[in-house]
């Protein structure tokens, strides 16, 4: 299986965490035969989906129109803002809700490297 990546953020994102995917193929219509691109998936972390969904519509139509169903999907479950939530409070080194903060500390001398 393929390592899948953010489109936005470039975090690799591993086989089922959660994460939003687009699927995108063009194909021709009425022209025979009919041509049909390969298709797509465009992958966007927890993170990105819920800050691309909150943030103002991008330029361009194409762009608009995935964010409108980015922003339909984000909108209809709270378990991508919610894991989005979670990244958070790991990057920052917070104590976590249960109290086992080992993993997130570890992570924070890292994160605050740049
Ligand atoms: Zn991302």
């Amino acid at each position: 299986m393929e390592n899948l990546f953010c489109l936005r953020c470039n975090r690799e994102l591993e086989a089922g965490h959660k994460s939003v995917a687009i699927y995108m193929f063009a194909q021709t219509v009425g022209v025979r035969p009919r041509q049909k691109s390969a298709a797509r998936r465009i992958c966007f972390c927890p993170q990105c989906s819920v800050s691309l969904a909150m943030g103002p519509p991008p330029e361009g139509a194409l762009n608009i129109a995935a964010w409108q169903m980015i922003r339909d999907i984000v909108g209809a479950d709270p378990s991508l803002t919610e894991a989005a939530w979670e990244d958070l409070r790991g990057f920052a080194g917070l104590p976590s809700a249960t109290g086992t903060d080992g993993a997130a500390r570890s992570g924070m001398g890292r994160y605050f490297e740049f």
